[in-house]
């Protein structure tokens, strides 16, 4: 499915959640008016509350806004003498920042471009929640990954305005290449990209029933904001496919202007005997790409 499309249906999907909270509010406040000391009590408050909010627009009215506040603090208590929670007299939204609505501030909060990540990830073993750079502990890196942390953080805090848009982040095993991928798949979310990560071989197995016309979730690779790819080089390599695909989807992803970040713990050269060619030109091209080489031992463990 295409990313409109996606779009399209999540936020239809938050009308009705907005609607059922409002509903089920409603419905709420219509039982407890069955008791007519509770429907007067109700009432008078919502009247004085909009007397009040009118007065505002001139001269706040004080003795108004103290009528409000007794009337609130009589429905408190008559709530609270039958254990009943007060916040259901008001629709409870899932996401209290944009109220459902999806939008705060003018901009796409982070709810909608979440639930926008899941249905484009799909994939089970998928990140959702990403470590953030803040959590990346300094005494435990060496100068040389000290460096690389503020060369990638400078990076996504400066995006779209740079120049490279391939980042190959080449280490060992366990020198933190998923973790730093997570960091930065958490910085370009709290920017309101739309993020995708997977490893090279949920990649590989989206490329393999892509091909056999089983799924067509790997379209949706070649347009996410930011694609993070990590552990390049631990796939199996399927005929007609492994190659095939990758040199695809990085081909596209370079001449849409969209950023790749891709973890190994081959080094280009490997990279050029186990792909091939035009991957390796691709990704070791030194005016597109960048290399980014971490070699502390692994920092989450110790
Ligand atoms: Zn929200």
């Amino acid at each position: 499915m295409n990313k409109h499309k996606l779009i399209a249906e999540i936020k239809q999907n938050f009308m009705l959640k907005r609607l059922r909270a409002q509903e089920q509010c409603d419905e709420f406040v219509e039982s407890l008016k069955q008791d007519s000391a509770f429907k007067e009590m109700y009432n008078s408050y919502t009247k004085a509350q909009i007397e009040f909010l009118k007065s505002t627009f001139e001269k706040e009215d004080v003795e108004l806004k103290h009528q409000v506040q007794d009337l609130k603090d009589k429905i408190d208590k008559y709530l609270a003498d039958r254990n009943i929670d007060r916040i259901k007299l008001n629709p409870q939204y899932e996401c209290p920042i944009c109220n459902d609505t999806g939008v705060v501030g003018g901009r796409i909060c982070k709810c909608f471009l979440s639930e926008l990540n899941k249905k484009i990830s799909l994939g089970a073993s998928s990140q959702t929640e990403f470590s953030a750079f803040e959590k990346s502990d300094e005494n435990l890196l060496n100068d040389n990954d000290k460096k690389a942390y503020e060369v990638v953080k400078t990076w996504c805090s400066k995006y779209p305005l740079v120049t490279k848009r391939n980042i190959n982040i080449i280490g060992g095993a366990g020198t933190g290449k998923t973790f730093m991928l997570e960091c930065i798949a958490n910085e370009m979310l709290n920017r309101n990209y739309v993020v995708i990560y997977k490893t090279a071989f949920e990649l590989n197995e989206m490329a393999r029933l892509y091909h056999i016309g089983k799924s067509y979730d790997f379209a949706d690779l070649l347009t996410a904001d930011v694609l993070l790819i990590d552990d390049l080089g631990t796939e199996p390599i399927l005929k007609n496919v492994t190659v095939e695909y990758l040199y695809n989807l990085i081909n596209t992803r370079q001449i849409h202007n969209l950023p790749t970040f891709i973890s190994t713990n081959l080094s280009l050269e490997n990279i050029l005997s186990r792909y091939d060619e035009r991957i390796f030109s691709r990704l070791g091209n030194k005016n597109l790409s960048l290399n980014i080489s971490l070699t502390s031992p692994d920092k989450r463990l110790k």
